[in-house]
């Protein structure tokens, strides 16, 4: 019997074998392959060039693990084809190693205990009611939005959902996009369920991942909460999907294999015919648009648990306040500040900056510290005593010699973090400071600050994007966000889109137990439409002003982008490459192709960077016109193309 196998590896296709065994579709067998073995998995269509002339290899064995569900490997060909990735590569995001599948039976979980337990959550009348809504009986597909404010309890009604799933046997899957300090949300699965969820994300042991890989495919493990790549889990019985914070950016993988882990959850869902939920504050401007056009159901808790009412928001003008040099913190914050803090409630300054000072010359030898790799600032951080590129993580010392042999006069311009904690150090010098960032919190210690944060050990945080996530300091009250015009996140498309998300999140952190709370924005630029959206507490009123804009500049989700960039070391083969490749597919692709334009970053470790970016319909047809067109054309040698479906980032 013939039978195709797909190989993890770069193939588009599946390579054609001979056997005697007993195979079904979705089989882990193992092949030989080229001089070596390989691990494969039988797959559903044969390779449709068929004039490849070659001797057939046997099958060696099969392996006694369960197979992968058919609609896993459909939702696999549909992946690849979306985001034009290889098929063997989309098969490598489900098959971690060959271990796993090998030594698949002699595993223990013991550890994931799967009884659920009694507790003593009691839901509100409106989360009943929201529950009510999502957790209709039908098993099939459909997408429901659960948008509430922050701190309205969403977890505890999907949890409620979940629960409803796991008592049916079937196993769920709930997406996190922040998955390195999952701490506060773990301890609050296990007082609901009573026993540990599998924790899934890139950074977890490999022991871990064996365990909880071959818990999924024999249904020993029935939840998992994870990162992006948790979707491609080889569950046996999935039930549910639910993505948390939906509309967060970082679901995005932005590099190696390319895609959105929401969109493709919501598309796995489809494939799997079972129900999904997006959980949000704010939705993404995609969901609010399904929304609209009634793809997806939605319900909305409206008050935020116990009635704790959300923050006030007030401005402060800087123009007014005149600040000395040096300085960032302006007297009339200060002032409210030290209210907030002698009624011991915590304070945080928000500044989307990590390190020092993100730019740094000195003023006699007019040396600037740039990366050598990137055309980038080196940002230099105080604490480690370095200057480091945020993008390729190259580090120098800062040199304190200028050409002739004079000592430097550094320059080091505007604030990061670190600077506003030496500002604030001076203000309040009796108060426990500490800095909030992925620099401080990525580390092993990082749940011991979470646990002296939460039982209100520090008074003060200075906190990057990161403290936006999802947390619960139930003594935060106050939110000082440093410049609101320095936070902003620079200039593409959906730059008012993800401002809008970061300060609702961000302002979701403060008044969560009832108290009176304020977040204080102070600013430059008093005209800014931003702030009034920022501060109007419905938040559709700025999704139905954002969705005409795209709509009326055929932007996104009314057109499909795809951008493609192209990179090398070599800059003029580089230029030459990307025109001749820009003339090769204009016309091929019934869109537009827009560019080359040099990257806003030129250059990333070293290599040169060029984007074109297509638009068009919203069909695959794009899709596969364009991965012709690439297979067809002949780079030079030393070009890369990556290709970004639904781009996020223009960098
Ligand atoms: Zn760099
Ligand atoms: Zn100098």
């Amino acid at each position: 019997m013939r039978v195709p196998i797909l190989i993890p590896n770069i193939f588009n296709y599946p390579f054609t074998y001979e056997s005697n065994l007993k195979l079904r579709l979705g089989d882990y067998v193992q092949v030989p392959f080229g001089k070596a073995k390989a691990i494969g998995v039988v797959w559903d269509e044969f390779e449709k060039n068929k004039n490849k002339n070659y001797a057939m290899k046997q099958v060696i064995k099969k392996f006694e693990v369960p197979n992968l569900n058919k609609n896993t490997i459909r939702f696999l060909n549909w992946f690849s084809e979306y985001n034009m990735i290889p098929k063997g590569m989309a098969l490598k995001l489900v098959l971690l190693s060959s271990k796993v599948v090998e030594e698949l039976p002699k595993k223990n979980y013991e550890s994931f205990n799967n009884k659920i337990k009694t507790n003593e959550f009691q839901l509100s009348p409106q989360q009943k009611e929201n529950l009510k809504k999502m957790n209709i009986s039908n098993q099939k597909f459909r997408v429901h939005v659960l948008q509430g404010v922050t701190g309205s309890g969403k977890t505890i009604v999907y949890f409620e959902a979940l629960k409803k799933i796991l008592d049916k046997g079937l196993q769920g899957l709930i997406l996190l996009p922040e998955i390195g300090l999952t701490g506060q949300f773990e301890k609050k699965f296990i007082e609901f369920f009573g026993f540990k969820p599998a924790i899934w994300h890139s950074a977890i042991t490999k022991k871990n991942r064996e365990i909880i890989w071959s818990g999924i495919v024999n249904q020993k493990i029935n939840v998992v909460i994870g990162a992006r790549s948790s979707l491609f889990l080889p569950f046996k019985n999935l039930g549910l999907i639910i993505v948390d914070e939906e509309h967060d950016q970082s679901y995005k993988q932005d590099e190696g294999v390319i895609y959105n882990a929401r969109d493709m959850a919501i598309s796995r869902a489809s494939f799997e015919n079972i129900p999904i939920n997006l959980i949000t504050a704010v939705p993404s401007i995609e969901t609010f648009k399904n929304v609209k056009v009634k793809k997806y159901k939605i319900s909305k808790i409206l008050n935020r648990f116990k009635n704790a009412s959300l923050p006030n928001y007030e401005i402060i003008d800087l123009n007014k306040s005149k600040l000395p040099s040096k300085s960032w913190i302006s007297q009339e914050v200060i002032e409210k500040v030290k209210k907030y803090l002698k009624k011991k409630d915590q304070v945080l300054f928000f500044l989307n900056r990590r390190g020092f000072a993100p730019f740094v010359f000195c003023k006699r030898c007019l040396k600037k510290y740039l990366c050598p790799n990137c055309s980038i600032n080196l940002v230099y951080h105080k604490h480690n005593k370095n200057l480091l590129c945020h993008y390729c993580g190259y580090k120098e010392n800062l040199k304190r010699r200028c050409n002739n042999n004079d000592t430097c006069d550094f320059i080091f311009s505007g604030p990061g973090v670190e600077r506003i904690s030496e500002e604030l150090k001076k203000i309040f010098p009796d108060q426990k400071h500490i800095i909030f960032s992925s620099d401080t919190m990525n580390k092993k210690d990082s749940s011991k600050i979470l646990e002296k944060i939460v039982n209100n050990k520090i008074s003060i945080l200075i906190g990057t994007q990161l403290i936006s996530k999802g947390f619960h300091f139930p003594n935060l009250n106050c939110i000082v966000v440093v410049d609101i015009d320095l936070s902003s996140q620079g200039h593409d498309l959906r730059g008012a889109e993800k401002n809008l998300q970061l300060y609702h999140q961000l302002s979701g952190r403060a008044g969560r137990t009832g108290k009176p709370a304020t977040v204080y924005f102070q600013t430059y630029n008093l005209n800014k439409n931003m702030i009034v959206d920022i501060t109007n507490k419905n938040p559709d009123i700025f999704l139905e002003k954002e969705l005409e804009i795209r709509k009326k500049n055929n932007l996104p989700p009314f057109q499909r982008f795809i951008s493609l960039i192209l990179s090398s070391n070599d800059e003029r083969k580089l230029q030459k490459n990307s025109l001749e490749f820009k003339n090769y597919i204009n016309g091929k692709l019934n869109s537009d192709v827009l560019g080359p334009v040099n990257a806003p970053i030129y250059k990333i470790r070293k290599k040169f960077r060029v984007r074109l970016l297509i638009r068009g319909k919203k069909t695959l047809k794009i899709q596969n016109s364009l991965s012709l067109a690439i297979k067809n054309f002949k780079f030079e040698k030393g070009i890369k193309l990556s290709v970004d479906v639904d781009p996020i980032n223009f960098n």
